[in-house]
């Protein structure tokens, strides 16, 4: 019979993984997902500005996969049993495999700061992004807090300074960790020039109705916006996983957790050279890619496969609308103002090619 193969998550990861599969690999292929269709995570922060859509970031599965040789099975995923092979959902069925790819993504990780878990709102799933905009369309000039100085505060601070008095809260005394410090200070002064107020080195200590406290200093808001960190989702700590002491999983330099279980994407944490690398969708996609030819291989026993080394083309940052930072060519060229956000757009765009290229490919004629 053939084998099982499960991709967890219909991510960039276990998207690229499914793509990888179809073209390399023989076997039966399911995807569980808990969301209706693929979503354009980068892209949600735009879908906050006035008159914007989240449901066009978010790619139905039924359209993608339409014809493709993959089972689809819509429901959340609460545990593995790595000893019987198999997936438990929440509707209490449990999905057998003989490969699994484990490739969920991250969740919001809320520090123990007294009521921010109760009263910040998160911004990573298309429901998120719904939430904040129903609060958004309550009315102009609003006070927002966005706690977080990363890729997603710096996004989202940016989207919604022309329409709001955006604060951004930050612990560490620069934005932008994934950017030099040249061009952090640039996406800094054209974001402040916005109109956005800076308390960097200011940390989180209170959260309650209207107000917070950071680094001594109260704060009112209408919105609070948590952008200060994700990390692996808390039910893999009951699976029997080895994990870091994080939660993330550990894998071996081919991706794998344990024999027949495979990591991928956010949830795969890659060294390269000693360092973490950044939780990107581009790594996410590359890994994606590589585990599912991974398995291709060890299912066609093609012997070692060699081991993952991602290549990071760039790392671009949308500023307030038409503007952005970044760097491409791996590091070799900074790029700022408009010809970075020029950019982005096109890194967007050319994915979305991507995706409806590479299923195309597979679907009969
Ligand atoms: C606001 C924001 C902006 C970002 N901007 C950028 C950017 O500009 N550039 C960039 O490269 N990266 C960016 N990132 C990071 C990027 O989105 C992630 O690195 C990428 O999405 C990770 O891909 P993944 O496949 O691991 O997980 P995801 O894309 O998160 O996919 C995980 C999938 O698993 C599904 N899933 C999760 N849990 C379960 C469960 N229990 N059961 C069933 N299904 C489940 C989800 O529905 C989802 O479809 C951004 C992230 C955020 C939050």
């Amino acid at each position: 019979m053939a084998d099982r193969i499960v991709v967890a998550g219909g991510g960039y990861a276990g998207l690229a993984a499914l793509s990888r599969l179809l073209n390399q690999a023989g076997g039966r292929l399911t995807l569980i997902d808990s969301e209706p269709g693929h979503t354009l995570v980068p892209e949600l922060p735009e879908a906050l500005a006035p008159g914007k859509s989240v449901a066009r970031h978010v790619l139905s599965y039924d359209r993608l996969l339409k014809d493709a040789r993959v089972t689809r099975i819509a429901d959340q995923i609460v545990g593995i049993r790595v000893a019987q092979r198999t997936v438990l959902l929440q509707s209490g069925e449990q999905v057998a495999f003989d490969w699994l790819i484990l490739a969920v993504g991250t969740v919001p990780r809320f520090p123990p700061v007294p009521g921010l878990k109760a009263l910040a709102l998160p911004l990573k799933t298309a429901q998120d992004t719904q939430r904040i905009k129903r609060d958004l369309d309550k009315g102009k000039n609003q006070q927002v807090v966005v706690v977080g100085g990363g890729l997603t505060g710096v996004e989202v601070a940016g989207v919604l300074a022309p329409r709001h008095h955006v604060s951004l809260v930050e612990a560490s005394t620069r934005l932008l960790p994934g950017l030099g410090p040249g061009l952090a200070s640039y996406a800094h002064r054209r974001l402040k020039g916005a109109g956005v107020t800076f308390y960097l080195h200011h940390k989180l200590s209170e959260v309650s109705a209207g107000r917070i406290v950071a680094g001594g200093k109260h704060l009112s808001y209408d919105i609070l916006i948590w952008a200060g960190g994700i990390g692996p989702p808390t039910w893999l700590s009951e699976t029997d996983l080895p994990l870091d002491r994080q939660g993330y999983p550990v894998a071996d330099p081919t991706g794998q957790v344990l024999p027949h279980v495979y990591v991928a994407g956010d949830l795969w944490q890659i060294e390269d050279r000693g360092q973490r690398l950044p939780q990107t969708a581009q790594l996410a996609e590359q890994a994606g890619a590589y585990v599912g030819s991974v398995i291709a291989s060890r299912l066609k026993q093609d012997g070692d496969v060699p081991e993952f080394h991602p290549h990071i083309r760039g790392m671009l940052v949308a500023l307030n609308p038409g503007q952005g930072v970044g760097w491409v060519y791996h590091g070799g060229l900074s790029v700022q103002g408009f010809s970075a956000r020029w950019l982005k757009n096109m890194v967007f765009r050319q994915y979305r090619r991507g995706l409806t290229r590479e299923f195309d490919r597979v679907w009969p004629d």
